[in-house]
């Protein structure tokens, strides 16, 4: 005689959040002294086909992922972004004009913030939840922009790496997922960019330029290491563009941020079916599910 299992209810197995940044190659931060927003329509467009080839890639390994949509390429590309929504993946906010938060006032994020939400929920009729600032700028002197967000009704954000970084960066804030505290008593579930403490130091392990940068294997050790805990989930993100070695060339850029754009594009690709090949991952709402944080007090962050 077979007998039922206990009703004790297994955690839901530990997935890591595959996340997209759904902007063109001239919307980076890098290239702004360059090209101004006004010009951005005017050069060729490379987001459609590259965003395309992340969706094949992640049906053939059967993932879903949460891709973050910038507002400005929403209004353009409406298919491409029914498309996304439609093959299962989650849609969350990369705002509107990809301008820096800390440079922007509450009044100028609150409305592009608005707009651009509501772009995507038109667009995939279904609440969005979830944000990311344009380069991670939620920094100490953009944490307003977490009461706001709170305000709006998002449920999560990701926008803040806890390292030091000449553009963004909140160093000694929380590495895992945790409650941040934001005005009228609520709270924000905050998603950190995941680090590997390496000899005191907390290394980006969360993809990116340092995913293109490093040799496979240093990124590979450093995700197994933020990870070896085996109960922290940890987010990864890329552009469609870090996939196209193909992309027109911005001229003018420094050579610092050329670098840093330019830099292995080539090998992008088969890395990262290297990473979705040896570890779980799916949206970021199923990787929080995934965590704990029911015990948890809601961390008040300090503005600068
Ligand atoms: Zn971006």
């Amino acid at each position: 005689m077979t007998h039922p299992q206990t009703s004790v209810t297994a955690p839901a197995p530990i997935r890591h959040a595959m996340t997209v940044d759904v902007e063109d190659y001239y919307h980076v931060s890098a290239f702004a002294n360059v090209i101004k927003p006004s010009q951005w329509g005017e050069w060729p467009t490379t987001v459609e086909r590259n965003t395309q080839r992340l969706l094949d890639l992640f049906d053939e390994k059967q993932i879903k992922a949460t891709f973050f949509v910038l507002g400005w390429v929403a209004e353009r590309y409406t298919d491409l972004i029914r498309d996304i929504a439609a093959r299962g993946h989650e849609i969350a906010s990369h705002g509107y004009s990809h301008q820096l938060v800390y440079r922007q006032t509450p009044e100028e994020f609150r409305s592009e913030t608005v707009r651009s939400k509501q772009l995507l929920e038109d667009i995939v009729q279904k609440p969005v939840i979830g944000y990311r600032a344009a380069s991670y700028s939620i920094t100490r002197d953009s944490l307003w922009a977490l009461d706001i967000l709170g305000e709006l009704g998002f449920v999560w954000d990701s926008s803040i790496f806890p390292v030091y970084h000449d553009r963004y960066g909140i160093p000694d804030s929380p590495t895992a997922p945790y409650l941040a505290a934001v005005s009228g008593g609520r709270t924000l579930l905050e998603f950190p960019l995941t680090t590997a403490a390496v000899m005191g130091y907390r290394m980006p392990a969360a993809g990116g330029g340092y995913f293109r940068l490093y040799p496979y294997a240093l990124s590979r050790g450093l995700f197994q290491r933020a990870t070896a805990n085996g109960t922290t989930p940890a987010i990864f993100y890329l552009h469609p563009w870090e996939i196209d070695p193909d992309q027109p060339r911005v001229p003018g850029a420094s050579l610092l941020s050329r670098f840093r754009h330019y830099n292995n594009l080539d090998r992008c690709l088969s890395r990262l079916q290297a990473l979705i090949d040896e570890f779980p991952f799916g949206t970021v709402s199923d990787s929080l599910r995934s965590f704990d944080l029911t015990n948890s007090k809601p961390v008040q962050l300090a503005a600068a």
